[in-house]
């Protein structure tokens, strides 16, 4: 099926700004409350908020097979778990409604007021009810500067698989979501024995998150080169880590306390769809893979990622400059790795790419990185210095792919770090 939402010549006639991350040919979906307090799937284009619910009650979804309540629903796994076919129709649709050649919603005020609200009038939920949580470590530039700085070496498995462990479903949160310091225990250098209290190196990591629909059955795997049909989008992630707690408790099992307190993501999942003119090779990997890991083609994308620190009543300072397009393991690789033990993917689950660093200063993902583990601190614009994430401080998380004809983008993925209780 043609994904005629892409064409980069279509215009709306809804006002979108220049570089906004919402022009036509985005339409990402989310889940919102509207200003009457209705919970809603729903699309976004420019600095409007459309209510898909309010659309399908008028009709503007005919000839679609969907059930009624599709999107009068508080999480997009059902939509999800419709599959590709689906997603493709709804947001060709979704495309043509607005587009501006098109009068019928255009020129019907009363359908409009239904349909369509300012951003700020309404409040982004999580987009889906995440079963399970994957966080990769596909990286090889952050996986070489997390070893290199304890004076390691990469493990001889990382560059025959991507790594991850299974990370906490139930502290994700949404874009905008105050984040507690969390406490625990750490075993700080000088000390005798471990100590309890507030974690004091709290740090962020440069992610991006993709969503899988219903894929296999329990005891069936993937194969890679059908991983594209079940990936329905991506997100912003911030991997909240506490490093001090993390070093103590993770060996020889992993992280565990240390990433479970939080981790937020952008409100809009930008669809692989959306995407797709901004696919590129993605690293050259020696040795080969297995087979089963074995890829031809454009596999990664290209997407811009920065990530900001923002002190309370100040402004935000750039930290780090990367692309997603560094990471060594592709998503395919990742869908097919995590299900060639048999392992059943569902509707709604989340994958965390691993921290995105680039080779030099600058591109990192994680302040463990950009300050070589606090020894060499970040100067904010207001003149504070930074080795870690400071209580009051909000990490602003932005995304976005920009050829000549059309930038699509993921908005932000932000929180704001409150001292611990
Ligand atoms: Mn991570």
């Amino acid at each position: 099926m043609k994904i005629t939402a892409n064409n980069p010549e279509k215009r709306s006639w809804l006002h979108i700004e220049k570089n906004c991350d919402f022009p036509i040919q985005n339409i990402p979906f989310g889940v919102f409350l509207t200003n009457e307090d209705i919970t809603t799937i729903g699309t976004r284009i420019g600095n409007y908020a459309i209510d898909l619910a309010a659309l399908h009650q008028l009709g503007y979804f005919e000839g679609i097979p969907l059930t009624d309540d599709m999107f009068m629903q508080d999480s997009l796994n059902d939509f999800i778990s419709d599959g590709q076919t689906t997603w493709r129709l709804v947001r060709n649709r979704i495309a043509d409604i607005f587009d501006d050649k098109n009068n019928k919603l255009k020129e019907n005020k009363k359908h409009r007021e239904k349909v369509i609200f300012d951003i700020d009038e309404i409040e982004m939920l999580l987009p889906v009810d995440i079963g399970d949580f994957t966080d990769f470590y596909s990286s090889k530039n952050h996986a070489m500067n997390v070893v290199s700085m304890f004076g390691n070496a990469l493990t001889p498995n990382w560059l025959h698989m991507p790594l991850a462990y299974h990370g906490r479903s139930s502290s994700i949160v949404v874009s905008g979501k105050k984040i507690r310091r969390p406490k625990g225990q750490t075993f700080p250098k000088g000390e005798k024995s471990p100590v309890f209290g507030p974690s004091k190196l709290v740090d962020f990591e440069l992610e991006m998150g993709f969503i899988t629909t219903d894929a296999n059955k329990l005891g069936k795997s993937i194969d890679i080169n059908e991983t594209d049909a079940y990936i329905f989008g991506m997100v912003l992630l911030n991997d909240w880590s506490a490093r001090d707690i993390q070093k103590w408790e993770s060996e020889p099992l992993g992280p565990f306390l240390a990433k479970s307190f939080a981790t937020t993501i952008s409100p809009w999942i930008v669809t692989m769809d959306a995407l797709e003119p901004f696919r590129v090779e993605s690293p050259e990997q020696d040795p080969k893979p297995l087979e089963y890991l074995q890829q031809e083609g454009k596999n990664s994308y290209d997407i811009k990622l920065v990530a900001s620190i923002k002190p309370k009543k100040q402004k935000r300072t750039v930290v780090s400059k990367t692309n997603y397009k560094y990471n060594y393991w592709t998503m395919g690789q990742q869908l097919a790795h995590q299900t060639v033990n048999g392992c059943n993917v569902r509707s709604g689950d989340l994958y965390g790419s691993g921290t995105n660093s680039g080779s030099k200063e600058g591109t990192y993902g994680s302040m463990l990185e950009l300050t070589m583990a606090g020894s060499k601190p970040i100067k904010l614009n207001d003149g504070t210095e930074r080795k870690f994430i400071n209580d009051g401080d909000t990490v602003i998380l932005k995304g976005y792919c920009k050829n000549k004809n059309v930038r699509i983008g993921f908005g932000e993925c932000k929180s704001r770090l409150r001292k611990a209780k």
